[in-house]
Parts: C-alpha cells; sequence; structure tokens
C-alpha cells in the first residue's frame, strides 16, 4: 500500500468518525444519591396498628403500624430517597397523610410513582441499599422476599440489612433508612 493509499485510507476513517459525532460527542454520566429516613410506631389492632407490612410483604405479627397509609416504612423511605436524588417534593408533599385518597394505601404506589418521576427525567436506578431497625418482629426471614418484591419495581439491586436496638429503649417502632443511587447520561 502507498504512502497515499495509506493517508487516504486514514483521511476516510476521519470523515466517517467526525460525520457519526465520534471525537467531537462526549457522553456524561451523571450520578446522584439520595437519602430516605422513616419511622413508624408498632401498636396492637387494639391501640391502632395496623398489619405489619416491609417492602410490600405482609408479616405476621403481634404489633404493626401507626399510620394513615398501610405503614410500610420501608418503602417509604425509598421514596422518599428516589424523590430526594431527583431533586422532587418529598413524599410527605405529593402523598399527604391528611388526604382521604390515602388512607390505607398501598405504598407500592408511592414507590411506583417516584420511579416513574425517576424515568420521566431520564433517570434509572443504579441500587438502593436499606437499613431496618426493628426489635419485633424480626424481619430477617421475610428480607429475600421483600428484596425481590422491591427490585420488581425499581428494576435495580436492592440490599435489606435487619438491626435491632440491642435491647436500648424501650420504644416499640420501625425505623428505616435508605441510600438510592440514581444515574442518566447526557450529551456534554
Ligand atoms: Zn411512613
Amino acid at each position: 500500500m502507498s504512502k497515499t493509499m495509506v493517508l487516504v485510507f486514514f483521511m476516510v476513517l476521519w470523515y466517517i468518525g467526525t460525520s457519526l459525532g465520534v471525537g467531537t460527542m462526549k457522553i456524561r454520566m451523571d450520578i446522584r444519591i439520595g437519602h430516605g429516613y422513616d419511622l413508624h410506631r408498632l401498636a396492637t389492632v387494639e391501640e391502632g396498628g395496623g398489619t405489619m407490612v416491609i417492602g410490600g410483604i405482609p408479616i405476621e405479627a403481634e404489633i404493626g403500624p401507626i399510620a394513615h397509609s398501610d405503614g410500610d416504612a420501608v418503602l417509604h423511605a425509598i421514596t422518599d430517597a428516589i424523590l430526594s436524588a431527583i431533586g422532587e417534593p418529598d413524599i410527605g408533599q405529593l402523598f399527604p397523610d391528611t388526604d382521604p385518597k390515602y388512607k390505607d394505601a398501598d405504598s407500592s404506589t408511592f414507590l411506583v410513582e417516584a420511579v416513574q418521576r425517576a424515568n420521566e427525567g431520564g433517570w434509572a436506578i443504579g441500587n438502593v441499599d436499606i437499613t431496618v431497625i426493628c426489635d419485633q418482629p424480626k424481619i430477617g426471614p421475610y428480607r429475600e422476599q421483600s428484596c425481590t418484591n422491591i427490585q420488581k419495581i425499581i428494576a435495580a439491586p436492592v440490599n435489606i440489612k435487619g438491626k435491632t436496638r440491642e435491647g436500648f429503649g424501650q420504644g416499640k417502632a420501625i425505623e428505616v433508612h435508605v441510600v438510592a443511587l440514581v444515574q442518566r447520561g447526557s450529551q456534554a
């Protein structure tokens, strides 16, 4: 191959490259995190507690959450983490507990709405990390089922860790911390 042919070959490659935008276009990855937190007091039915539900999975327990909706603290905290990451109003603003529409509401509808808002903004959920602090009932036996259910809604890896208060305090409550990562590509 002569030098001229080599030169022409590379010029053609350069032309194809620039016409496809290669070299001039840069894809930038936007990554954000959001933190969500929720707490519900737990009580017997007589005391006003509802059915215990963790990440969309109902659990047989003597005590359940006192809440306007179904009181699923895990789904509430994930919803807030995602909304926070994408800069949307929080769960209390979007789904006020004074609105009769949300009485005994299935909290997965809140999470579905948060994911939809994320997707509309071009965001995909990267992963979600959850810590549940609860002495009773034990959430360990339901962790896998709960993870699978949440993964179906958010289409991303989910991890749940269960903790107790190590006997500190007498409060019957479920407390949940969540960190969610969202990502989207944008043309720089
Ligand atoms: Zn809540």
